[in-house]
């Protein structure tokens, strides 16, 4: 058994968040330290921060080996921690050091607890009394016991600060020092949360009780949005506070609105501790310390909130579980919601997935028992799905370069002059056009793994992402023959923004595409802004799927239901399913009826008749069946390796090097494929290729891959990242 205490001397090995490959041996220092404890070691001319890992290797020189400098005032890093953070380095293939910060992501971790001023009632009276001194008195008085900084009280209060600090000279104000990560106020669960129907009760009471038992769990609650799944697991929230544990709800960055917060501290009468990306460097370090202190209850975060340092947690609720966003796309390559799952497994905590359109993973997890599956079904209150309808964009007689149909455009307006909203939705960033016949709707797909063609215009060619295969345009159809029909198809939505203006003259039209605004909370209040009334048309990608609320919008139109239904993503048709649900739902949430339009040159398509019949098993079963067939994820298992670099043939030829010599891969029974460009083919100036990989599912994929990349020395500037469970694949 690892001894959880060293003695002063005694060899410790301590894991740095630096670049190294091992945890190196330290003497533990005057005093002795804690098994987990955070440590400031020297490694060079540096002095750098790490985690007692356990007992010193000593394959080293003893008296050589330095001892630690000092020991952090935090609590040491626990068990479970050490123990998550290693089962996640080796699933995702991650270093150590990588993992280890992000579970330090705040800063001045070393420093000893702040200090501030604070500001109370003092015990003497002011000799002579103003106006301004009667307010603050007045004020402190109400307040008892309270104290505040000199800036909340002279504002509170009325007056300027130098009227505080004459108070403070006469004693009739008491100024003392407190620390500045306070506690987070307490939750109270037992606060009555809204009377809920005989569906939502009985779900709430499962998991509910899941959590009181203290045992691993995880629980897909699946329910259409406004089914009032928030409201369910609101209450796993409160039962699970009731026990005396914290509970964390992971959201997408975007849904992590005010007007969420607000409605959890209506239930509990708190505010709980909010973790995001735009949260200062302040509130980053109190959250983290007070997490760790079990001072923070209730956490409330995007994906990194998963590895704050929680002291007891109980329950993760991972609300939008089909979300992507929920997948780091760049730095360590983790899945919020898998590593949630395993997380809680290590804890004995449960999981609760939220979601009206789950991922495919998750429903064959529940199909197989291995997640308890709830469905709320009935939508709470009035509001009713929209109607949705196709429009046959065959029968259309569209130019080329128009992309919005006479049948929707005339919806459009009839909201216009209604002073409604319509939402025109293309889940398509910049120019990446698809290439079909007109004549019978024929996509051209790729010749070696059935992937469709993306033309790109300085080639002159179609390319397929998934092999990097290229071929020139065709001029005759491959299907039927037809000549000259081929014709690029789905613009971009700025291409659609400039039909929007022309179209309708009158309207303000606002396009919302990720890569528009600076940050997650510039478009947020972009789009809480548009909300409100500040756009008519509003064109947008993906993004505006998600949790936000348009009262107004009455109308949305699916430019391109067939893009992704015969894509090169695996996930094509499953992310096209969710979209629809999800974009048909905007339409109408609020008392108004709405309407959702589709345009699809497919209307037969089993995916287009599934969302039209609001067949949510049926489109489940027909995508499981599909995907057992061809042996991919969740029924087999797929990598990707990308590297990067400054120079694209170099990077070509460092994955072609290693594509050759796959023994490792092929012994396991994997497969290689590529190099193609990756999903993101230039990051920062980094041009990235990617290799994929696919095996069975049982193979021991993480083993064979870290063998197969272990032979590769990489020259210059090249980087590689793997990436286990890709969920992009453009
Ligand atoms: P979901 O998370 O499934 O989208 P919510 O929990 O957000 O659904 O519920 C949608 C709306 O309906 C919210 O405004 C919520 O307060 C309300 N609601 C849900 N269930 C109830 C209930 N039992 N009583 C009162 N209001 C409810
Ligand atoms: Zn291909």
């Amino acid at each position: 058994m690892t001894p959880s205490f060293y003695d002063e001397g005694a060899l410790v090995a301590v894991m740095t968040t630096q670049p190294l490959d091992r945890a190196l041996d330290y003497k533990a220092p005057e005093g002795g330290c804690h098994l987990g404890a955070f440590v400031e070691v020297p490694l060079g001319p540096r002095k750098v921060l790490g985690v007692v890992w356990g007992p010193g290797k000593g394959d080293y020189d003893y008296n050589k080996i330095r001892a630690v400098l000092r020991v952090l005032d935090a609590a040491p890093m626990r068990d479970e921690m050490r123990a998550f953070l290693e089962k996640s380095a080796a699933y995702t293939l991650t270093p150590m050091p990588a993992m280890l910060r992000l579970a330090t992501r705040a800063p001045g971790l070393g420093d000893p607890p702040s200090m501030r001023k604070v500001y109370r009632r003092g015990l003497s009276e002011p000799d002579r009394m103003t106006d301004a001194r009667r307010r603050v008195l007045d004020f402190l008085n109400e307040y008892g016991d309270l104290s505040f900084t000199l800036k909340e009280l002279a504002e509170l209060s009325g007056v300027t600060s130098s009227v505080i600090k004459g108070l403070v000279k006469q004693g009739a104000v008491a100024e003392e020092d407190s620390p500045r990560d306070l506690p987070f106020p307490p939750m109270d669960p037992a606060r009555p949360g809204k009377e809920l129907t005989e569906d939502q009760a009985k779900a709430a009471r499962h998991i509910a009780t899941a959590v009181q038992s203290g045992t691993y769990g995880t629980t897909l609650l699946r329910g259409v949005t406004g089914s009032g799944k928030t409201e369910v697991y609101l209450e796993a929230v409160a039962a699970c506070l009731s026990a005396g544990r914290q509970a964390l709800v992971l959201l997408p960055e975007i849904a992590l609105t005010a007007e969420f917060l607000k409605r959890v501290e209506e239930r509990f009468g708190a505010r709980p501790a909010e973790w995001h990306s735009g949260a200062t460097m302040t509130e980053r370090r109190r959250i983290w310390r007070m997490v760790g202190q079990g001072n923070a209850q209730l956490v409330i975060g995007a994906r990194s909130a998963l590895f704050l340092p929680y002291q007891n947690l109980g329950l993760i609720v991972v609300d939008e579980e089909h979300d992507t966003s929920y997948k780091q796309e760049d730095g360590v390559l983790y899945n919020a919601r898998d590593m949630a799952v395993l997380r809680a497994s290590l804890l004995g905590a449960q999981v609760v997935l939220a979601s009206a359109t789950p991922s495919l993973e998750s429903w064959a997890n529940a199909e197989s028992g291995k997640y308890t599956r709830l469905d709320l079904e009935a939508r709470f209150g009035p509001a009713v799905m929209p109607t949705m309808q196709t429009i046959d964009m065959r029968a259309e007689k569209l130019p080329s370069n128009r992309w919005v149909s006479e049948e929707l455009k005339r919806a459009v307006e009839a909201r216009l002059a209604a002073g409604e909203q319509a939402m025109l939705f293309l889940n398509r960033r910049g120019y990446a056009p698809i290439t079909l016949c007109r004549a019978c709707g024929h996509q051209v797909g790729c010749d070696q793994c059935d992937a469709r063609m993306v033309e790109h215009r300085f080639l002159k060619r179609l390319m397929c992402h998934q092999c990097g295969e290229t071929k020139p345009m065709p001029t005759v159809c491959p299907s039927c023959g037809a000549e000259d029909r081929m014709a690029p198809v789905g613009p971009g939505v700025e291409r659609l923004g400039e039909e929007a203006v022309e179209l309708f003259p009158e309207a303000r039209v606002a396009v919302l595409s990720s890569d528009m605004y600076g940050s997650a909370r510039a478009l947020k209040a972009e789009i809480e802004q548009i909300a409100e009334g500040g756009a008519d048309v509003i064109i947008g990608t993906q993004l505006v799927a998600k949790g936000h609320n348009f009262p107004n919008l009455t109308l949305v139109g699916v430019i391109d239901s067939d893009l992704g239904l015969q894509g090169s993503d695996l996930r094509a048709a499953e992310r096209t399913f969710q979209l629809m649900r999800q974009v048909a739902g905007r339409a109408g949430r609020a008392e108004k009826p709405g309407t959702a339009l589709l345009q699809t040159y497919q209307p037969e398509h089993p995916v287009i008749r599934a969302i039209l019949a609001g067949d949510e098993e049926g489109f489940w079963r027909a995508e499981a069946a599909q995907r057992e067939a061809a042996g991919v994820p969740p029924y087999g298992r797929m990598a990707g390796i990308i590297f990067s670099g400054p120079d694209v043939a170099q990077v070509f030829d460092a994955a072609n090097a290693l594509a050759r010599n796959a023994g490792a891969l092929t012994r396991v029974g994997a497969q290689v494929f590529g190099p193609a460009p990756a999903p993101i083919a230039r990051i920062r100036g980094r041009h990235r290729v990617r290799l994929l990989v696919k095996a069975g599912k049982g193979v021991a994929l993480q083993g064979a891959i870290a063998q197969w990349i272990g032979q590769l020395r990489l020259k210059g500037d090249l980087r590689l990242a793997v990436d286990i469970d890709p969920q992009s694949f453009y």
